[in-house]
């Protein structure tokens, strides 16, 4: 924690509504929505989803004049709502455009993100970029200079692999690929604020899908400015392999003290929850203790003294249970969220796992006598038995954390 945040300390930090980005500010969480903008009400549904599960701001596309004037009703009604999470405006191609025409657009929305593979060409590139940053400027608007390796800068491309290829000893080509995108965004960052963005107006990011790529690019970015960094492995794809490469890459560079704001960019299964990335990009951040959102669970993975599914079911419900009463416990007992509650198996680990643990059960395993000694705070102090020991223990863990969190 303390390598993380000295080095994070060193970048500048950046407001994006009332969040701060940056700085010595804990990583921020951010998501985006998969809805089309210009559907009102399913936008505001989708944005409240992702909030109320964690997300600290919320990106939406903004990619038509449909979507553009969207943005104004999407906001006053999160507005309505109570929800005050900043909107981020992610725009391709035409957003100079849609800004200018849709002032109560740009004023909306918390800050801009521009892909600057995705501005122009040349002279038109330029002014169209210029105008972007203007609007950021006289609406008083954060701005992600967001590369990605989908839609870098062609002109950029082209230029730099014939440098490449003329040098006497040239590089390869990934080399030279993460070399684009950090001089892609170190360039139009000193662009905008030669146009007058502040320093603390600029988040920077360069994604890339490979997890080796995006250390790698992160590392020389982190290395060459102090921009505040969004963090995220694009494309990173679907279940378990977008959570374990997203996981792998941003362990690695969040343990280096880079990145000040993450985002998991999963592919959500048919009808899946969008909010998986939220709860994603908080398990990783809890896990490697640089924030704590969710009491965790932990819990042994059973083995064959585990004669029944009971111990397995029991983590689940409590686990479940734990997500479900954060919303109401968030106010009411502060610093729950850093609460531990261990669900073990057997008598091998158990007892030793859950005097570790805040509160924990170590249920009986096969050919253990059928009880459950329940530790609280080190101590044994009880041992559940009979048919509703999932019910005593939920019962017990909600009456520590009234003694433990409730306030006085
Ligand atoms: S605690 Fe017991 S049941 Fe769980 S994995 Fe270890 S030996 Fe197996």
């Amino acid at each position: 924690m303390s390598l993380s945040s000295a080095k994070r300390a060193s970048t500048v930090a950046v407001r994006v509504g009332g969040v701060t980005v940056g700085g010595t500010a804990p990583v921020v969480v951010q998501s985006m929505t998969n809805t089309d903008t210009a559907d009102i009400a399913a936008t505001i549904t989708q944005v409240a989803q992702l909030h109320r599960a964690g997300s600290e701001m919320v990106r939406i596309t903004v990619n038509t004049e449909e979507a553009a004037k969207a943005v104004i009703s999407i906001r006053e009604g999160l507005d309505k709502q109570g929800i005050d999470v900043p909107l981020v405006g992610d725009f391709h191609f035409n957003g100079h455009k849609l800004l200018h025409k849709y002032p109560e657009c740009a004023e909306a929305l918390a800050k801009y993100r521009i892909n600057p593979g995705n501005v122009g060409r040349g002279a038109n590139r330029d002014e169209k970029f210029a105008s972007m940053i203007e609007l950021a400027c006289r609406y008083d608007k954060a701005v992600r200079i967001g590369v990605n390796w989908g839609s870098m800068d062609q002109e950029l491309v082209v230029r730099m692999m014939d440098e490449n290829a003329r040098s006497p000893q040239p590089r390869d080509n990934n080399q030279v690929t993460q070399e684009i995108m950090v001089v892609s965004a170190l360039d139009n960052a000193r662009r905008a604020e030669e146009l007058g963005l502040g320093r603390d107006r600029i988040i920077l990011s360069c994604k890339m899908s490979g997890v080796q790529d995006l250390i790698g690019v992160y590392r020389e970015l982190a290395s060459r400015c102090d921009y505040a960094l969004h963090l995220g492995l694009t494309e990173a794809g679907m279940g378990s392999k977008g959570i374990v490469a997203s996981t792998a890459a941003l362990a690695i560079l969040l343990q280096e003290g880079i990145g000040d704001t993450i985002r998991i960019s999963l592919t959500p299964e048919p009808g899946g929850a969008r909010t998986q990335e939220v709860q994603v990009a908080q398990e990783i951040l809890q896990s490697m203790g640089l924030r704590s959102f969710t009491p965790m669970v932990i819990a042994c993975p059973g083995c064959g003294r585990t004669s029944s599914v009971f111990f397995q079911q029991l983590a689940q419900e409590i686990q479940q249970y734990l997500r479900n009463q954060m919303p109401l416990w968030r106010d009411s007992y502060p610093g729950v969220e850093a609460m531990n509650v261990a669900v073990m198996g057997c008598v091998v680990n158990g007892p030793g796992e859950s005097k570790h643990a805040n509160i924990g059960i170590s249920l009986p395993g096969s050919g253990e006598s059928p009880v459950a000694p329940v530790y609280e705070d080190g101590e044994k102090t009880v041992t559940l038995k009979g048919d509703h020991i999932a019910q005593e223990f939920q019962a017990l863990v909600e009456r520590y954390v009234e003694r433990h969190y409730g306030q006085a």
